[in-house]
């Protein structure tokens, strides 16, 4: 599961741009400010992959990075962003939406869960559809180095109240990993779970 080399390469405007060479593929999914990028950069250890544009407004684009040569990281647009207008968010339903209904070497998405802020309506849904549409996800929870979270609680009571609901409303709970960009936690078990599921 090490990675031994990556290479960025291309962002697409739109799900049918996407390179066409059938290897698997991970989207990294989850809310503005999730810690998407640190994540990534936590993976492919390379801080010049600076990623691409976060602000809303700007174009949204999907972008692949090939990894030892044989699979692919996926950086998909943020979601929930504070201040967008109304139509930046319809803009990235649609277009994510098309996404992930038609990509076939879609692995799975890892769903990115900000432990140091209590549960998220917006997280839920986006998992409630993914759920729906029978996409295979693993919940990734963020910045679980923080000794408290938002409202006074720490990151392993906001993973509880995330769970519980998770598990009322799934009869298959998705696994979930535990990950800080700080400490490198869950790195290398977030690898091994990836390489199980690219060989499953
Ligand atoms: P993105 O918008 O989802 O790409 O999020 P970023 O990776 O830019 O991170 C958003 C903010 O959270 C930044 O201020 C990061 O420094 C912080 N952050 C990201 N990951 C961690 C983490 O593992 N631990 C802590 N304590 N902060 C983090």
């Amino acid at each position: 599961s090490h990675i031994k080399e990556v290479q960025f390469v291309k962002s697409s405007s739109r799900p049918r741009d996407c390179p066409k060479d059938g290897k698997p593929e991970f989207a990294v999914l989850g809310r503005s400010n999730v810690g998407k990028s640190s994540l990534i950069n936590l993976l492919v250890r390379k801080k010049e992959f600076a990623l691409t544009s976060k602000k809303p407004g700007k174009t949204q684009l999907i972008n692949h990075f090939l990894v030892n040569k044989s699979w692919y990281i996926v950086d998909l647009p943020g979601y929930g962003f504070a201040n967008a207008p109304d139509s930046a968010r319809t803009d990235w339903s649609s277009f994510t939406k098309g996404y992930f209904l038609n990509r076939e070497t879609l692995v799975a998405v890892l769903l990115l869960v900000d432990s140091s802020i209590p549960r998220q309506k917006i997280d839920l849904d986006c998992a409630n559809w993914l759920g729906r549409n029978n996409i295979p996800m693993t919940f990734v929870f963020t910045k679980c180095d923080k000794v408290k979270g938002g409202k006074g609680k720490r990151p392993d009571e906001n993973i509880k109240d995330f769970q519980e609901f998770i598990r009322e409303n799934y009869h298959e709970p998705p696994p979930w990993i535990m990950t800080s960009s700080t400490t490198s936690l869950g790195r290398d078990e977030l690898l091994l779970h990836m390489s199980q599921l690219r060989n499953y």
